[in-house]
């Protein structure tokens, strides 16, 4: 191809959702003046994500209530917004300064002083027979979602292949619209990379009292129909009829790029605590991203969520004009499944205990995550204020006593109360 000659852009990011948004507002926050140029495949403003498998699906939100920002903020804030250009290649013409050059795949060629990469992901897709036939949504963009949305109003049964958050959010969704809903699950719980089974298993029999059929330890080997799909297969051999099926299996981040430049990918670009990647000059930020757990320090996390893009392209921005910010941030997220919000706060892969707050039979409930000890997580179902109080708590490197919080008698915040005046006077 052919490309044009080189439009000189200053620091370029690629990727114009969540965290590159948050990248070029925090560059400006932080002083720079620059030349900004956030560049994106996507014909829209950019938008939330969040909403597609909630409200927009619900059909509760206009298309108009996603985009993050105005068209006049970009304009305000001399942020040079490119929007309907996929990145194709990249590469640093020198390494040290991360200056270099990036080629669309409408042929245009941008020059560069800086570079971000904020790619996200795209879904992973179901590599069966028949993973190809008409009537299987995935749910990542807004086109996605416009998609579903109009075929679920048509649709009478509906599988969901998933049982993570956009899964459950997308079952939830249709059981409301009336659809006959079954959601299949490989493993043999619910959500089980986040919480822990009593979240679990709560959700799982929520969901069906609310009429969706769970079923677990179910793999889907197949898709059937003629074009479009009228059946799911299961490994145990089961049939499922569906005129609508929503796949919901994961996310795989984008390291084209990053394999370019020679950078570390490891299930995801390799960045520090400072959203810097193996070559410190280029920063990284969002669901891309692979990066040290965020309140220890530690591993190697990767976390899809609007809190850790945001918290990361604040750093990112920071590290681009060689400032030192902290690092360390609580994680959070939430999901909404029919009239259920689940609230996280931490991070609980790493527990070795937890203690249940509450009664899972009133669906509102609290499970508090420890480690040697220490809290290091909650998930909340319609309990808010217990989830305020462990982002604070957990904000300021703080615990709760694992044998005090599962008295509902008191709340968190008096006990919190308690624990830091205690440890005062100590
Ligand atoms: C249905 C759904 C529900 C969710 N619900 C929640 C929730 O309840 N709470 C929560 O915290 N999080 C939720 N999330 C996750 C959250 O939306 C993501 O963590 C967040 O969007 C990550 O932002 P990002 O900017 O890193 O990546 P993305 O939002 O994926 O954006 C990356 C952008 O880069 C573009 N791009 C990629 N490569 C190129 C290229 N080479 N050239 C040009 N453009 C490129 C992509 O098209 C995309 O627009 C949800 C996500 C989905 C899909």
């Amino acid at each position: 191809m052919n490309f044009s000659d080189p439009e000189h852009v200053g620091t370029l990011i690629v990727g114009a959702s969540q965290a590159g948004l948050q990248l070029a507002t925090s560059l400006r926050e932080l002083g720079s003046a620059d030349p900004i140029t956030l560049l994106g495949d996507e014909a829209r403003l950019p938008y939330q994500r969040p909403p597609l498998s909630k409200a927009f699906l619900h059909g509760d939100l206009a298309e108009d209530g996603l985009a993050l920002r105005d068209e006049g903020f970009y304009a305000s804030n001399a942020i040079d917004l490119i929007r309907g250009e996929w990145v194709e290649a990249v590469r640093l013409t020198d390494p040290v300064t991360g200056a270099g050059e990036a080629y669309t795949s409408g042929g245009r060629r941008f020059a560069f002083t800086k570079l971000a990469l904020t790619v996200g992901g795209s879904p992973r897709r179901m590599r069966v027979p028949g993973g190809n036939l008409a009537g299987i949504h995935y749910v990542r963009d807004v086109d996605d979602a416009i998609g579903l949305r109009r075929e679920l109003a048509a649709a009478e049964r509906v599988v969901v292949v998933g049982g993570g958050f956009v899964g459950l959010e997308a079952a939830a969704a249709a059981r409301a619209a009336g659809k006959d809903v079954t959601v299949v699950e490989a493993g043999d719980r619910l959500m089980a990379r986040a919480v822990a089974p009593a979240v679990s298993d709560f959700c799982a029999e929520a969901h069906r009292r609310r009429g969706t059929t769970v079923r677990l330890d179910a793999v889907v080997t197949a898709f059937t129909g003629a074009e479009r799909v009228q059946a799911v297969e299961l490994g145990d051999g089961v049939s499922l009829p569906a005129d609508l099926v929503v796949v919901g299996i994961g996310l795989e981040p984008r390291t084209e790029l990053a394999e370019q430049l020679g950078l570390r990918v490891d299930r995801g670009i390799v960045v520090d605590a400072h959203a810097r990647t193996s070559n410190p000059a280029v920063v990284a930020a969002g669901d891309c991203t692979v990066r040290p757990h965020p309140l220890t320090g530690h591993g190697q996390v990767r976390i899809e969520s609007v809190q850790n893009a945001v918290s990361q392209a604040q750093l990112a921005a920071a590290s681009l004009l060689g400032l030192s910010s902290k690092t360390r941030s609580v994680p959070w997220f939430w999901s909404d499944q029919a009239d259920l919000k689940l609230q996280i706060a931490g991070l609980s892969a790493s527990y070795d205990d937890y203690v249940v707050r509450g009664d899972p039979a009133t669906e509102r409930f609290s499970v508090l995550y420890y480690k040697a000890g220490r809290l290091i997580a909650s998930d909340s179902v319609n309990a808010p204020r217990d989830y305020v109080v462990v982002r604070k708590v957990l904000g300021d490197e703080g615990t709760l006593p694992p044998h005090l919080v599962g008295d509902v008698s008191v709340s968190l915040k008096d006990l919190m109360r308690s624990v830091s005046a205690s440890a005062a006077i100590a």
